[in-house]
């Protein structure tokens, strides 16, 4: 949720009475989008000791011990009723009672934990004797929403019916009085509606609730991904008033598409959320997974600068936080769940994992004031992690996602078992020859090894599928039963061994832990560095020796990072403005450490720029043609004008500036064309900190050999047909060894 709606009225939920009970309508659509692995929907999974088990625990026990009568008493007030206990403060009272519910419902049906169940069931039911007519409505689109899925997950996982009966009552206040005029997001979202009203027609039956769902359908942001168009070409059309896209809603309202695919096998909302998918990962997110700096989506070329504004010199230091992470968390792994059980594919399963070691697994606790830590910051010369925000969205989301880790490690059809997450835990499967028990012993990602030991009372054929992660570029080894086995493993795909299982195997899996730097998709730095899914950070090591991973598998000495061969050194810009304490700045007893173990207050780097070798400025190029110079740029229009640079490196970038006007140039390298390089951009979209009007255009080539080249850019004659003009524009050239 936007932090700019941060007074949110309490809500005071009405139903007018006698609408009468109405009767469930059977028929359904023909159609339905086919489904080729599911996941446990939180049965037969448990986790076993290790750092998701303790987060959850934790999480659970923080929620179970908020006393009722403090969660109640603003809807109690409302209501008039009586109203013991204390108000838990901060804008409570709108959505979390919903996700709450939903989350208490999911870890009851996790744990068989019978103190989850009766406080969620009595927590329902007392919020539910605030419903009362004769008042004034005050109920929005969020509010609706989230409770709408808190009464479906009572029903689906506790079985209790009453939810149905409040969910109708709420629905008939909401089919008469919520706002279907669709102005554009803030603050109501109404365009996640159709997740949870999808999920109520599916599980009910009644097709009043597929109606409803189908009001809330975003048709036009969903249209622009079917179709494989920018969102941010047309983001005027999409949102006149609106010159942005809020991050986390507009993830979140994909998981609406794809519910709309489960219910209706409509081709167009499979293809928004597979687009949605490749475009987030390729210009959205950064190497924890996180995405959505200031709660925005960014413009081509955008996500460099929020780190630092590197190619103009100016900071966007500004920006407060990278990502929202415990609602963008939540919303990330929707959408990879229900990519993995429409596609049956394994590489949506990578999204997943990043965020359970660096998104939602790297938060620190809440406090007992209810402040959570909203945001994660990976700004370029340091930050720290902070609570704040007093019980908002992300104290919602929070424990939801912790009962979704039970729902995203394994899947299954009727013949295989997949494992998507290598975590310690244990499942329980009704295989092909009867019930089969995977329990999966490691210490991932601190150590290279899993085992998966395969028990079952029969001998039993079936495929036990493993994912094989994009980052395990020299695949995965197995062994069954401490042989070798040759099983293929390719990156991104699932590897599958199928045999006769004989009720007591071992399959090991052993992965390359190496460290490797990843920069932000797209460009050449700056970069993160990475062993397997986790991100690692340079921090100091830590005094106390429980809390320094086992034999130290993870850390390595500062200048690790300084070596010639990996190319990275720390960035020389001391005077740059940062959110950090400077007193605790870069020491010699650096460590790379897993983001996810830094504590609250913390300092700590995640990204570095690379070594370069040379800046090549406008005054070292020569130009052909008519340039013009303003500021920093230089710029031409005619078709043919070009210029020339000679660098030394394996490596070069063109930096410049996306502009609408801007054109398409002819790249060539010693005399040889190596691209078409296009800088038109959209440079319409604005929020206070975060400033997308004026967006860096870098256009990179790697793999040169070592030595001099040169370098020649030619203004083409053709252009982005959303562009208005041919303008091509450099700042500077930068080359790397
Ligand atoms: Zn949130």
């Amino acid at each position: 949720m936007a932090r700019m709606n941060h007074r949110i009225s309490v809500v005071v939920l009405i139903v007018i009475m006698g609408f009468g009970t109405r009767a469930y309508v059977t028929a359904r659509p023909e159609m339905q989008g086919k489904v080729n692995i599911q996941p446990f929907n939180y049965e037969g999974v448990q986790l076993l000791d290790g750092r998701l088990k303790h987060q959850f625990e934790q999480v659970k026990d923080f929620y179970l011990a908020l006393r009722a009568n403090d969660i109640l008493k603003v809807f109690r007030e409302h209501a008039g009723l009586r109203a013991p206990g204390k108000e838990l403060g901060g804008a409570f009272g709108t959505s979390q009672l919903g996700q709450w519910l939903s989350a208490f419902a999911r870890m009851y049906r996790v744990t068989g934990d019978t103190a989850i169940r009766d406080k969620a069931v009595y927590l329902m039911d007392e919020w539910a004797k605030t419903i009362s007519k004769n008042e004034t409505l005050d109920y929005r689109h969020y509010t609706y929403d989230k409770m709408v899925g808190g009464l479906v997950d009572m029903y689906e996982y506790i079985g209790n019916k009453s939810a149905l009966e409040y969910l109708a009552k709420i629905t008939d206040w909401a089919e008469n009085n919520l706002d279907r005029s669709n102005p554009y997001a803030l603050p109501t979202e109404w365009y996640t509606l159709s997740e949870n009203l999808y999920r109520a027609y599916e599980l009910t039956g009644d097709k009043r609730y597929f109606d409803f769902a189908k009001v809330w359908e975003y048709t036009d942001y969903w249209g622009i991904f079917a179709k494989g168009e920018s969102i941010f070409q047309d983001i005027l059309k999409t949102n006149p008033k609106h010159e942005s896209y809020h991050a986390y809603s507009h993830v979140n309202t994909l998981s609406g598409a794809a519910m709309a695919y489960k219910v209706t096998g409509e081709r167009h909302y499979l293809d928004t959320i597979v687009n949605a998918y490749q475009f987030l990962q390729k210009t959205q997110c950064y190497a924890t997974g996180g995405y959505g700096p200031e709660e925005q989506l960014v413009v081509a070329d955008g996500l460099p600068e929020t780190l630092i504004g590197i190619c103009r010199g100016k900071s966007n230091v500004d920006v407060r936080f990278h990502f929202e992470t415990s609602c963008g968390s939540w919303a990330a792994f929707k959408l990879s769940r229900y990519l993995m059980m429409f596609t049956g594919q394994a590489q949506y399963g990578d999204w997943i994992e990043r965020l359970i070691y660096n998104g939602v697994g790297a938060m620190v606790p809440m406090n007992d004031y209810g402040m959570i830590m909203y945001g994660s910051k990976y700004h370029l010369y340091g930050a720290q992690k902070s609570l704040f925000t007093v019980w908002f969205c992300c104290q919602g989301t929070l424990p939801i996602n912790v009962a979704e880790y039970h729902n995203i490690i394994y899947f299954h059809d009727r013949e295989n078992l997949y494992v998507n997450l290598f975590v310690p835990s244990k499942v329980q499967w009704n295989g092909p020859d009867g019930m089969i028990t995977v329990v999966q012993e490691t210490f991932f990602p601190e150590k290279d090894k899993v085992y998966l030991h395969v028990q079952s009372k029969v001998p039993s054929r079936f495929g036990l599928k493993f994912r094989v992660p994009l980052w395990a570029r020299d695949g995965v080894k197995v062994r069954i039963n401490d042989v070798i086995s040759e099983t293929a493993t390719i990156p991104g795909k699932w590897a599958t061994i199928e045999r006769k299982w004989s009720g007591d195997d071992t399959v090991m899996l052993q992965f390359n832990l190496t460290p490797r730097i990843e920069p932000l998709p797209g460009y050449i730095s700056p970069v993160a560095v990475l062993c397997g899914p986790v991100v690692m950070v340079a921090s100091t090591a830590r005094e106390s020796e429980d809390s320094i991973p086992a034999e130290g598998d993870l850390r390595f000495p500062a200048d690790w990072l300084m070596s010639e061969d990996q190319k990275i050194s720390y960035s020389a810009s001391p005077s740059m403005k940062a959110p950090i304490d400077r007193s605790r700045q870069l020491h010699t007893n650096q460590v790379l450490r897993p983001f996810y173990d830094i504590k609250e207050g913390e300092y700590y780097r995640m990204y570095f720029e690379s070594a370069r070798s040379m800046f090549i400025l406008p005054g070292e190029l020569v130009f052909h043609g008519n340039w013009s110079s303003d500021g920093l740029v230089r710029y031409a229009q005619e078709p043919g004008s070009h210029f020339e640079g000679k660098f030394k490196g394996t490596l070069v970038v063109w930096e410049g500036l996306r502009w609408e006007d801007a054109g398409i140039a002819e790249v060539s390298i010693d005399g040889k064309k190596v691209a078409e390089a296009d800088q038109y951009g959209y440079t319409g979209v604005y929020v206070p900190r975060l400033d997308q009007r004026e967006v860096s255009f870098r256009w990179s080539l790697s793999g040169l050999k070592g030595g001099e080249h040169t370098i020649k850019v030619t203004i083409l004659p053709n252009k982005n047909p959303a562009s208005h003009g041919t303008k091509i524009n450099v700042i500077r050239l930068v080359a790397y060894p």
